[in-house]
């Protein structure tokens, strides 16, 4: 029996849990918000303290990047956090990121640091309009975010930003080239500690508001699989990586920038649950505790559909062949992430048949990626 202590309490340690209990792996969780330890499907209080959570755990990890550094300290100072705490700072810190991509020798958005009024110029200069603003530290589903189009646009993101800075210890803005991508996808993939690297089918990913809505499987692409794992193995190598990493990309022009990565399990890596030979959570889970990597093959093409602000889907949806819907176990919330859907087919015709019979049952204001 191996104890995995997770940090944060939410869907991701949700589902580690999940696939870590046919392996006996006991997945708790720490709520970062309220700081107590939690069991992570019922959200149940643990009589445990953090201190005594972590003297417990035989492993450390986490479902999100923007651990307090006091906490992050603690678990890393115990040895058994996984992965490094290098890549938790770099999902978490986008100035640490971009040095991190070019030390790796990746194609990403050319950037500058903002601090000042005077570097937002420089800024302009350097990379040009239209430009993506992003705060350094905090940012998540779009937030903390700006998109400067016009010079009539600057004092107000200016006074913005200004006050985003001035708001958080440490706090700056990374100015980012607009990039006129073809779309995005993402790679999830995971390595161990003895450098052996897996990773999953490439996916499109298809968001609205800034929140992912519908990734969907790529197959028939081995040049731009190839391009994106050796993108990944370099990264992950960078990191001395262990565990699940996602790397987010642009495509433009069929060649992939790398727009962000995530030290962790991936929204866009939850078809893998139906579609992989392993899925992510699992694969996380073995990572971390040291057990052989499991197979991450495409065993039919696949799809996953996020239930953003509802808290049931018709009893037709479950009905469907080949479709599986997972909840968070969340009180309704508008805009939040409360389940999935995950949807597969032999073919990427029949998964896109799939998906528009999906789409005549869920409503086009709720689920607008749907085809139909
Ligand atoms: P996530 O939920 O993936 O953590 P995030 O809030 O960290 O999102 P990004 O992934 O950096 O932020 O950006 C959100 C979305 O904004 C991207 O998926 C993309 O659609 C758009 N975007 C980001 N950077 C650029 C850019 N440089 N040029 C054009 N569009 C961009
Ligand atoms: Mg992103």
């Amino acid at each position: 029996m191996n104890q995995v202590l997770v940090l944060g309490a939410g869907q991701l340690a949700r589902m580690m849990a999940l696939a870590g209990a046919p392996l006996n792996i006991n997945v708790i969780a720490y709520d970062v918000v309220n700081s107590n330890v939690v069991h992570p499907l019922t959200q149940q209080y643990q009589s445990l303290s953090l201190i005594e959570a972590i003297a417990a755990a035989d492993v450390i990890t986490a479902e999100f990047e923007h651990i307090p550094t006091d906490i992050l300290s603690l678990c890393v100072a115990s040895g058994k956090f996984k992965p490094h705490s290098d890549a938790i700072k770099a999902g978490g810190d986008r100035r640490i990121e971009k040095v991190l991509l070019d030390h790796a020798n990746v194609a990403n958005a050319p950037y500058y640091i903002i601090n000042t009024r005077a570097d937002l110029e420089t800024a302009i200069t350097t990379l040009g309009l239209p430009m993506v603003l992003k705060s350094a530290l905090g940012g998540y589903d779009g937030k903390g975010q700006w998109r400067l189009k016009t010079h009539d646009q600057i004092e107000s993101v200016w006074r913005e930003m200004a006050l985003c800075i001035a708001a958080s210890d440490n706090q700056a803005i990374v100015a980012e080239k607009w990039i006129d991508f073809d779309r995005e996808v993402s790679l999830i993939g995971v390595r161990n500690a003895i450098g052996e690297v897996k990773t999953y089918a490439l996916s499109e990913n298809v968001h609205t508001d800034g929140v992912l809505s519908l990734s969907t499987v790529i197959v028939g692409d081995p040049t731009q699989q190839r391009q994106a794992q050796l993108m990944f193995a370099a990264v992950a190598e960078q990191l001395n990586y262990i565990g699940v990493l996602a790397l987010e990309f642009f495509e433009v022009n069929g060649e992939l920038l790398v727009n962000e990565i995530a030290p962790r399990v991936h929204n866009s890596g939850h078809w893998t649950q139906q579609g992989a030979e392993t899925c992510q959570f699992e694969n996380h889970l073995r990572a971390v505790c040291n057990l052989p990597l499991g197979g991450t093959e495409l065993i039919r093409s696949s799809a996953m559909l996020n239930i953003l602000g509802q808290d049931s889907v018709p009893q037709t949806v479950l009905a469907l062949e080949h479709c599986h819907v997972h909840w968070y176990g969340k009180e309704k919330q508008a805009g939040r992430k409360m389940g999935h859907i995950n949807i597969c087919a032999a073919t990427p015709e029949q998964l896109q048949y799939q998906l528009m019979l999906l789409g005549q049952l869920l409503p086009a204001q709720d689920f607008p990626t749907l085809p139909r």
